[in-house]
């Protein structure tokens, strides 16, 4: 027997159920927001990732599912979602369009070798959204406002948490106060951290071990330090934020694993599935379609965790639906196909191709949560009728086939 690889796993039923549920939900919800779908390839050149998901992350510096193909390029399966979009928007030279704004969503599976655990798998999935062109500090809070409008839909109860990672005019000097303080610390931070000192300092900001924890504490703080415009788009945010009523908690240390997201980060992090708290996180990128050659251009986005969200998700109840239709006798499975056929045009139907007793037929529509088992029987041929009876209210009836 060939089983999925390690950290892939088959979704079925009741998963791929939850799957659809969570995927058309969102995707109702973007179209409202005015995304259109973007469907990128999975394998991509590897350069892509490095230079945009950046050399110093674990994303490329360990987990990237890399290979040499039959033409000899170094390619990779995507890690993320983020990069090819943008990519591709550079590739279809939409940079170019004077002012042009672009809103995309997309959803499809990533791929990280990392050990797989609890709702981390090296095969996952995520839905994601990237706005391009509009530089607002209102498409931060717009973009936030429908994750949370998902997240209800869904019936997911979450904590916002938002940060400001500052701009190319008050990230580097908070950068270098937060090495001169990481540096007096070194001894008691851990492995991790100090080589993130030197790699990508501001990364030290997200460690989980608990003794670095508290020695952040102390740390300087973006937050205070961001320049005027950053400042203001921080507290612009935080105001729409409250006029909507949607509740927030400002966490300083809210990095990001990714190199390229500047000023509103934020998390949407859950207390019910434990140590493994982000749901969906995204924020501002203002530099990276400049990164990978196009024209500058502010982007924001976001991505949410199908796999994360999976055992969360209130499904909607499951209603009785559509046609199960079956023959008592060989000879009448035939006439069930043309009645099959023109049900179809409005309804669920399923056909079942071998004669059977009436009561194994019931249960055979009740198997498929069929609403009504619909038999024709050597009787009903005599009468030209068809025994139709409905599963919800428990009531039958003979209506001729005409009818049906
Ligand atoms: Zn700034
Ligand atoms: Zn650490």
């Amino acid at each position: 027997m060939i089983n999925p690889l390690k950290g892939m796993k088959d979704l079925t039923f009741e998963e791929s159920q939850r799957f659809v549920h969570i995927v058309t939900t969102a995707i109702a919800i973007a179209k409202r927001y005015g995304y259109s779908y973007i469907e990128t390839p999975i394998l991509e050149q590897t350069a892509l990732f490095r230079r945009s998901v950046g050399e110093s992350s674990d994303i490329v510096g360990k987990e990237m599912y890399q290979f040499v193909d039959k033409g000899s390029n170094d390619v990779c399966m995507r890690p993320e979602g983020t990069a090819g979009v943008v990519r591709a928007f550079v590739s279809a030279k939409l940079d170019r369009q004077q002012s042009a704004k672009y809103k995309f969503y997309y959803y499809g599976p990533m791929f990280r070798y990392e050990r797989p655990q609890k709702g981390r798998l090296r095969e996952f999935h995520q839905f994601g959204c990237e706005s391009f062109g509009e530089g607002s500090v209102c498409e931060d809070f717009t973009t936030i406002e429908m994750i949370g409008d998902i997240f209800r839909e869904l019936g997911i109860g979450y904590t916002l948490q938002i940060n400001s990672l500052g701009c190319q005019e008050c990230m580097p000097p908070y950068r270098e106060n937060l090495v001169s303080f990481l540096d007096t610390h070194r001894e008691d931070l851990c492995e991790d951290c100090n080589r993130r000192i030197e790699s990508n300092p501001i990364r030290v900001l997200d460690c989980k071990n608990e003794k670095c924890k508290s020695i952040l504490i102390e740390s300087p703080k973006l937050i205070k330090n961001l320049c005027e415009n950053c400042s203001s788009d921080f507290a612009k945010l935080k105001e729409l934020l409250d006029s909507a009523g949607i509740g927030y908690e400002v966490d300083t240390n809210l990095v990001r694993g990714l190199d390229y997201y500047n000023k509103t980060a934020f998390e949407f992090v859950s207390s019910e599935i434990g140590a493994q708290s982000a749901i969906a996180g995204g924020g501002r990128y203002d530099k990276l379609v400049e990164y990978l050659d196009g024209k500058p251009t502010p982007a924001v986005g976001f991505a949410i965790g199908i796999e994360r969200i999976m055992e969360l998700v209130q499904m909607p109840e499951v209603i009785r639906e559509g046609y199960y239709m079956g023959a008592m006798d060989e000879e009448s499975v035939d006439m069930l196909f043309p009645l099959a056929s023109s049900k179809r045009a409005t309804d669920k139907v399923t056909v079942e191709y071998s004669a059977k007793k009436l009561k194994a037929h019931l249960k055979g529509a009740d198997k498929v949560n069929a609403k009504y088992c619909a038999i024709i029987g050597e009787d009903e041929v005599r009468d030209g009728l068809i025994w139709i009876k409905d599963l919800d209210l428990g009531e039958e009836k003979r209506v001729p086939i005409g009818d049906f």
